[in-house]
């Protein structure tokens, strides 16, 4: 397993649980800074619209997050529920994923704007049309989450390796091994490539134009100690203005609050790429959370974070062959919302590879 990020991790992990002999090998270390798994924190939650497919699946993670945080004996998930502020009568993005919610005895809570400023004071309101509160989502502590996961699986006894690993010749449809930067090479029944952002370079004429690496800028905003738990308290939220996309994680484990933008930035090298926030960017956050939290207009930015968004052509995930072998794997295109699935990915690929379940279809790599 080539990559330790949230995907790789999960898989390595779940793939031991299940009798393989598993070889984990990352460039920098689990949960690096430089992955996308590499935050503090990620959103979880299961609406995605009319698209049943990723609410079923994050209904599956949520369920293998809940039992691995028992067996980890700390606590990943935090149930602070999600609030999406809508702009209009109708957001498809919410609405559609209703019936799913019904069907699952996940129900959200509808707030008119009144209902909305009575219960969150800080949440300015008045372009909003109403919320919709999911009292099943929350957060997950990301890199924390990483690591444990790979502690879980070295005690359990997985081989990890810290090196660069460049993949070797393909022929008559095997890739035939592996080099790691330490000069060594492995050899194994399968391969899989779990390399998040650096997919399309470690294969360039396969998966160049395929998987694509954006600049996602995240901030942490210093709150005013007057109200921090108010702050502290709030749910996760989405501002679902069709834009921008901006969301936050308020708790965020006492490091502030946190704000992202989910609109594609620049191209990034995820590699060689300065992890600084650009100034326009920033100033544009703060004009939008001004607006949305009054209380936060001079807020000061205590901590800013850049991670690549590890983007497929339709924001799917890819979990398949590799073009042209029968024994190597690609797994990521994460796309910004892969996260918070990785337990449920993870518990897929090692059905997979023991022939029990096959992958499914809006996951097969399109060329
Ligand atoms: C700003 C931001 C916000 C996000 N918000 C959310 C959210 O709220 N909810 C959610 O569910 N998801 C979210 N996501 C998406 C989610 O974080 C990613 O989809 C997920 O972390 C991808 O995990 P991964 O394992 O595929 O990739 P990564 O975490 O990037 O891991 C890839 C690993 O491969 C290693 N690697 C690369 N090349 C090599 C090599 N040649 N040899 C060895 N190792 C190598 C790297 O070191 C890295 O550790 C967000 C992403 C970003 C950037």
């Amino acid at each position: 397993m080539i990559g330790a990020g949230a995907f790789g991790s999960w898989s390595a992990l779940y793939l031991l649980r299940n009798g393989f002999n598993v070889t984990l090998i990352d460039a920098w270390g689990p949960g690096n800074a430089r992955s996308s798994s590499g935050d503090e924190t990620r959103v979880i939650r299961s609406t995605y619209g009319a698209n049943e497919t990723y609410f079923d699946l994050n209904v599956k993670a949520l369920a293998l997050w809940k039992e691995n945080q028992a067996e980890f004996r700390r606590t990943i998930f935090f149930n602070t529920g999600v609030l999406w502020f809508c702009y209009e009568a109708k957001t498809p993005l919410v609405d559609d994923s209703v019936p799913f919610a019904k069907k699952n005895k996940m129900e959200y809570e509808y707030l008119t704007g009144d209902q909305l400023k009575k219960r969150f004071p800080i949440v300015h309101t008045d372009d909003l049309h109403h919320a919709y509160f999911d009292p099943f989502g929350g957060y997950l502590k990301a890199r924390e989450a990483v690591q444990m996961v790979c502690e879980s699986f070295i005690g359990k006894g997985g081989k990890y390796r810290q090196a660069q690993v460049r993949p070797g010749k393909i022929s008559s449809s095997q890739l035939t091994g592996i080099t790691l930067s330490t000069g060594e090479q492995l050899h194994a029944d399968a391969y899989i490539f779990a390399c998040g952002s650096w997919l399309g370079k470690l294969f360039p004429e396969i998966l160049g134009n395929i998987i694509t690496c954006t600049k996602q800028e995240v901030y942490y905003f210093g709150v005013p100690a007057k109200n921090s738990l108010q702050f502290e308290n709030l749910p996760v939220w989405v501002d679902v203005d069709g834009k921008d996309f901006y969301y936050g994680i308020p708790g965020n484990s006492h490091r502030g609050f946190k704000l992202g933008v989910d609109i594609r930035g620049p191209e990034f090298d995820p590699t060689s790429g300065e992890h600084a926030y650009a100034s326009p960017t920033l100033e544009k956050a703060r004009t939008f959370i001004s607006h949305r939290f009054p209380d936060l207009k001079h807020a000061p930015l205590i901590e800013n974070r850049v991670c690549p968004y590890e983007n497929s052509p339709d924001g799917n995930f890819i979990l398949d062959l590799l073009p042209g072998t029968s024994n190597t794997f690609v797994l990521g295109g994460g796309s910004g919302h892969g996260f918070k699935h990785s337990p449920a990915i993870g518990h897929l690929v090692a059905e997979m590879l023991s022939g029990r379940e096959k992958i499914p279809p809006l996951f097969n790599l399109k060329k």
